[in-house]
């Protein structure tokens, strides 16, 4: 063990404790009846997509992923696998370095992936984005 390495557990600690503070501030933004909802949905932190991931939204690089059943499909409430929401800390890191802007980043990411979770699409989420 060197103390580089200490110092790399360091960051990699400081920097899960902002993904964790970022996605609590996420799910804290959102209205109490989507909070109630949202009990099965487990949010992981992973370092990258797999390939399969990644071909699964047909996308080269990813920030999150959902997935599992939206609330919205015919009997959802019943289906016993649990929702799955996976953010991606290489992609983000990547793409907005450590600063406040990836708080933003993590913050915005969590509350997209729970868009999906209740049902809307990447398509009808782009259109709300555009539509103000
Ligand atoms: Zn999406």
């Amino acid at each position: 063990m060197t103390d580089g390495g200490d110092a790399q557990e360091r960051l990699d600690t400081a920097i899960d404790d902002r993904f964790d503070a970022a996605i609590d501030r996420a799910i804290d933004s959102l209205p109490d009846a989507f909070v109630e909802r949202l009990g099965s949905v487990a949010i992981v932190i992973e370092d990258e997509p797999t390939p399969d991931q990644l071909a699964s939204v047909g996308a080269r690089g990813l920030y999150g992923l959902y997935q599992g059943v939206p609330r919205t499909a015919f009997g959802a409430e019943n289906v016993p696998l649990p929702s799955k929401i996976t953010l991606f800390r290489g992609p983000l890191l990547r793409g907005y370095g450590v600063g406040p802007r990836l708080d933003d980043a993590v913050e915005e990411t969590v509350l997209h992936e729970v868009a999906h979770h209740f049902g809307l699409s990447d398509a009808r989420l782009h259109e709300l984005r555009h539509s103000h």
